[in-house]
Formats: structure tokens, sequence, C-alpha cells
């Protein structure tokens, strides 16, 4: 192909894409484009199709987007897009046989879309739900822990603006109403600086440009390199040619758009699953362990021990710069009602509340080998509230619950060793929140003598991490009261097990004090009135954990499996009967998206797999 012809391609292509759903997570690329690299030969689809190969060398400057062209930077979940968006969106997917059944494990966002789209698909759905509520770690605290009118988001709490099927749910439900998430940082407090003095966030990325031998002292062995730059500066610079080679694969590939987006994240797989963000930062980007500490002490979210790509991915939960263009939104009456429109009587006959049976934890699954002409069947058996165990016989059988959850059922025979050993190892992070009520918004002022507007984030080095001070303007929470809920503790990891470990009530206190340490002119402890908090690594439903993030290589290693169905009858004939759901399962771990994605991944599998069955 002649280099002209392969830039008309690109061309027409990028008409293709240019939607408001390009990707946040890869806002870097407005800063870096191209340049020289090399690092990936030939890319080939699972049957070892060539889909991509080197030989670009000569076309790539021809095709390389201009620096401040964006819009072509596109979700991996994108490759699916249209596919998903019609199963939502369109008629519903063909009837299947009167009497097809299927038992769905789990009530969370995963195992409702499942239920859904296989209910409007005409198949006989069975919910099973350990808990008495719908939505599992999409949980929205309200009355009775908060005064009536406030809520606080003990799990998941804003949707960036390319989640297109948490968009496409929220629509079309007409889930209440969404508005403003505040990304941006708005303060830092670090214990060693000038012993314990809180900065605007604005303050401390001018005192990082201009090399502030006071903030220094707290990273003396930054290189020269590295000084100078705000932690922004500094990462963007890091990820530079992960970036240029997302680009140069994306815009070189000479498919339609599904086919690019695979082909270029397949490529930056390739070459950089093997890193942890740590093992990114410290061996290619060549980072100084000051850095490393700068850039942990300096940002929300940040887990060194994540696969490189998720957190390059999620990156801009990290960044003010690219967390502002991530267009993050929030349910004004909380992220509750996104489950809770699938069990509603809005639904009509399409609701899912008489298909749940809550207070049913599945222990065992059992394989039953047909009888005569029946055809095979999978029993499902489940503890109630009394400690009896029940069962339910259905034709298909979805996971829709973490891995960590899932361990604990028993089965009649095992998965594939690929997708046991997955379910064995597939890396989970842990979180803790807590949630404070004030009688006032203390933080509103605070927040206005700076100049920061009344609402945002501020992260620390004390056992809270990462405060997110609520959205004021527009929030129709405050608009009757003073009070307001915060969330004052957002933690990961080692320091999720350090909150999680405590009582709830010291866990409570300790955020209230810390928060009271970082603006001791507010005196805010006057006004704490409540408190809860969200330890998922003691949530037993959860399976410990708060959301599945890839280990380094784990990408590579598990992503397929975990998304292939098992238990084939007759077995070898791709005649699949148990499906796969849950978050972990999909290209975007830690978001409802990526429930959703999964979920609607089951869906077509099912489907196929009960309309191609041989008839009775
Ligand atoms: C702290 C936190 C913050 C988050 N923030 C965001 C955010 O801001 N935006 C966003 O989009 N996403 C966010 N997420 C991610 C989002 O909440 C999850 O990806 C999504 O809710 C997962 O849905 P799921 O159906 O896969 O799993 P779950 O929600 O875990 O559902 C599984 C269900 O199975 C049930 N169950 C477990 N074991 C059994 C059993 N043996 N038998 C029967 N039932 C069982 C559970 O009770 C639960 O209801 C966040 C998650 C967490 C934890």
């Amino acid at each position: 192909m002649m280099a002209s012809q392969l830039v008309s391609n690109v061309t027409h292509a990028r008409k293709d894409v240019a939607s408001p759903a390009t990707s946040p997570l890869l806002s870097f690329l407005l800063h870096f484009a191209k340049e020289e690299r090399n690092y990936v030969d030939v890319i080939k689809d699972t049957k070892g199709e060539v889909l991509w190969e080197l030989g670009r060398k000569a076309l790539i400057p021809a095709c390389t987007p201009s620096p401040d062209d964006s819009s072509d930077v596109v979700d991996e979940s994108e490759q699916d897009k249209e596919k998903f968006l019609d199963i939502i969106n369109g008629p519903g997917l063909k009837a299947v046989p009167p009497g097809t059944t299927v038992t769905i494990v789990g009530a969370g966002m995963s195992g409702l879309v499942a239920g859904y789209e296989l209910k409007r698909a005409k198949f006989d759905v069975r919910i099973l739900e350990a808990s008495s509520r719908v939505g599992g770690r999409v949980v929205t605290f309200r009355d009775p822990l908060f005064a009536p009118g406030l809520h606080a988001e003990g799990g998941a709490m804003r949707i960036p603006a390319n989640h297109f099927l948490s968009h496409a749910y929220i629509n079309k439900f007409d889930i209440n109403t969404l508005f403003p998430f505040e990304m941006k940082n708005k303060f830092i407090y670090l214990s060693g600086f000038r012993n314990g003095t809180t900065l605007t966030y604005d303050c401390f990325n001018r005192k990082l440009k201009n090399c502030d031998s006071e903030l220094l002292k707290l990273f003396p062995n930054l290189k020269a390199s590295e000084k100078g730059k705000t932690c922004d500066e500094l990462f963007f610079e890091a990820v530079k040619p992960v970036v240029k080679l997302f680009n140069d694969l994306y815009n070189s590939a000479r498919k339609d758009e599904p086919t690019k987006i695979r082909i270029a994240y397949q490529g930056v797989t390739e070459v950089y699953d093997k890193y942890t963000l740590r093992s990114y930062l410290e061996e290619v980007a060549h980072w100084s362990p000051d850095a490393v500490r700068l850039y942990d002490l300096g940002n929300a979210h940040v887990v060194f021990e994540n696969g490189f790509i998720e957190s390059w991915k999620d990156a801009f939960l990290s960044s003010n710069t690219s967390g502002e263009t991530a267009g993050m939104q929030q349910l004004q009456h909380g992220m509750d009602h996104v489950p809770k429109a699938f069990i509603s009587p809005d639904r009509k006959r399409m609701s899912l509340a008489e298909n749940i049976t809550y207070g049913a934890r599945v222990t065992n699954v059992i394989d039953i080998s047909p009888t005569g002409d029946a055809p095979p069947k999978i029993k499902v058996e489940y503890e109630i509230g009394t400690g009896d165990k029940l069962s339910v016989d259905s034709d298909f059988v979805i996971f829709a619950v973490p891995y960590t959850a899932q361990r604990a059922i028993t089965k009649s025979r095992p998965f594939t060793p690929s997708l046991e050993q997955a379910i064995r190892d597939v890396r989970y992070v842990e979180v803790t929140k807590v949630l404070l009520q004030y009688k006032k918004r203390w933080w509103e002022d605070v927040f206005d003598s700076d100049n920061q507007g009344k609402d945002g984030g501020m992260v620390s080095d004390l056992p809270i991490r990462y405060t997110m001070f609520p959205k004021t303007e527009g929030n129709k929470q405050f608009r009757h009261t003073k009070r307001g809920a915060v969330m004052a503790a957002y933690t990961f990891q080692q320091d999720a097990t350090i909150l999680g470990a405590m009582s709830p009530e010291r866990r409570v206190r300790i955020a209230a004090e810390n928060l009271n340490h970082v603006f001791p002119s507010a005196d805010s402890l006057q006004y704490l009135e409540a408190g809860a908090s969200q330890v998922f690594p003691s949530d037993e439903l959860a399976g410990g954990s708060a959301f599945c993030y890839f280990g380094p290589g784990q990408k590579s290693q598990y992503l397929e499996t975990m998304c292939t169905p098992d238990w084939a009858y007759p077995q070898d004939s791709g005649n699949y009967r148990v499906f796969f759901a849950g978050e972990h399962a999909s290209y975007t771990h830690g978001w409802i998206q990526g429930a959703i994605e999964a979920a609607l991944r089951c869906v077509k599998q099912a489907h196929e797999a009960a309309t191609s069955r041989p008839s009775k």
C-alpha cells in the first residue's frame, strides 16, 4: 500500500471515531504524539492472522497525528461499542426457545445487566443474591446512617464521560440527573513540610516548578532532570514511549475501527504488560526513588504494585490535568439508583424485582448429566437465612461475583486449568472509605478563603490519604441544609488494611481528627455529627476486596481465558453452559462500565448457546 493510500484510510477512520467518547485515560496524548520508536514487529490475532507488522517505518511519519489531535484516542472497551449499544438500545436479541432457563449468581451491576437483557430475550431468569439488596459494590449510604436528604458513596461514586455503557443505561432508564464531579485536587498536606503546613495544590505545583528548597528537603535526591517539574509533568514524560507506541499502532493499522483499537492495545500490552507501575517508573523511565515517592505523596490513587497498563489507563485519576478532561459526573440522588433501576416498576414487565431471590448464598454448582432425551442441566445450590440448603436447576449459569467470592463456591467438576488458575491468581485491590457527616459544610469557607472554589480533593500522607469534599454547585442534597457528608478517607492497599482493622468508631474518629489536623482553623470537630465506613477488606460478599486490577503479566496471561465460557456439553463441543461476568472479566477494571461490558459479553455468549442448541 502506498503511503498516500494509508493516509486517506486513516483520515477516513478518524471521522468514524470523532466522538465525545474519547478516552480521558489517554488525554496525555495531547502532549506527545510522535518521534521514532521500534518496539513491536508484528501483531497477530488469536488465529495467527497478521493484523499489523513492521515495515511501517516509511509510513509512520505520514500518518502520525498532530500533537494537538487527541480525538482519535479511544478506550479499549470501545472495540465492542457498537455491538453492545445495539443490545441496550435496540429491540433486544431474538427470542430464545420457550423454557430456556438461566441462573445468575449475584445481583451486582453485572448480574443485573445480564439478567435484564436475557429476560428481554425471553430467557427464564433467576438471580440468586446473598445479601438483601441489589448493587453489590455500588452502595450508597443515606438515612438512617446520615441525616435525611444526605448521602455519600461507599463504593462507586463517579462516571467518566467516555463510559458509554454506564451512560447508555442511565439515559435509557432516565435515572435521576448527572452533574459534575470535581476531580481537581485543591490542597495537599505533607507532614514533613514546614512541620505540617497545608498548601493549596496550585502552590505545591509552583513550589515544585520553582525548586523550592523547603519542599525539596522532603525529596533531596531528585535527579537534576526531575527537578522543576510537577507530578503530572514527570508522569507525562515517563509514559511518552507508551503513548507513542499506541499512536503509531493505532494510526497505521489498516483495518476497521474495532481492529485498530485491538491492535494498538495488543501492541502496548505485548511490550509493557510485564511491568508494575513501580517497575516501569524505575526501570523504563529511570525515576529516582525520590521521584517515585513524590508521585505517591503528591497524588490520589497511586498503587505501585498494579500492573503498569492498568495504572496508565487510569492515570487520569491521579492527575489534575487529565482528571479535568475526563468529564467526570455523579448522580444527584446517589449511585444506587443505577442498580435499583433494574428492579423498578418503571421497567414494567422487564423489571427484575421478582426474578431475584435475596438472602440466597450460592455454595455449590453441580453439572447434572442428562438422562434419556432430557437436555443437560446445572444445579445451583444455595443457603438461606435458616441455614437450609435449596437448589435450582437451569440450562445455563452466569457467575457475576468477584473471583475472590467465587473461590468459596464449590462445584462438581473444575473449569479449565487456566481458568481455575485465573480464579486463584488474579489480583485484587483493597479499599477502605470513611464518610463523615458535619452539621456545617465548614470546608466551603476554607476553600473559598484560598480561592479554591468550594469543593474538590485533598491529598495527604496521613492515614486518610485522600479526601473528597463534595461538589456544592448544583448539588441538590445541599439545597435545604448547611450540612454535608464528606468522603474523608479513600485509602488503598496497606492504608486500607490499617483503617479497616480499627473499630468503626475509632475509624471515624481518626478520620475526623486527621481532617481537623489538616485544616486546624476550621475547628471542624465541633461540627461532626455522624460517620460511616465501607471496609472492603472485610466485606465477605465482595470477597474481601474492592476491585480487580491485574498484576504484571496478568492481562496477557488471563484476560482471554477469563472471558471464555466453560462446561461445554458434550465436552469439547463448544456448546457452553457456564459464563463469567463481573467487573474483573472486562477491559475496564474497577468501573461499572467493566461490570456492564462483561455482562453484555455473557449475554451474547449465552444467547448464542441457547439459539444454537440442538432442539430437544
Ligand atoms: C471503592 C470503590 C470505588 C469505586 N468507584 C467507582 C466509580 O467511581 N465509578 C464506577 O463506575 N465504578 C466504581 N467502582 C467499581 C464498581 O463499583 C464495580 O466495578 C461494579 O459495581 C462491580 O459490579 P459486579 O456486578 O461485577 O460485582 P459486585 O457489585 O461485587 O456484585 C456481586 C454480587 O454478588 C453477590 N454475591 C457474592 N457472593 C455471592 C454468593 N456466593 N451467592 C450469591 N450472591 C453472591 C454480592 O452480594 C453482590 O451483590 C468502585 C468500586 C469500589 C469498590
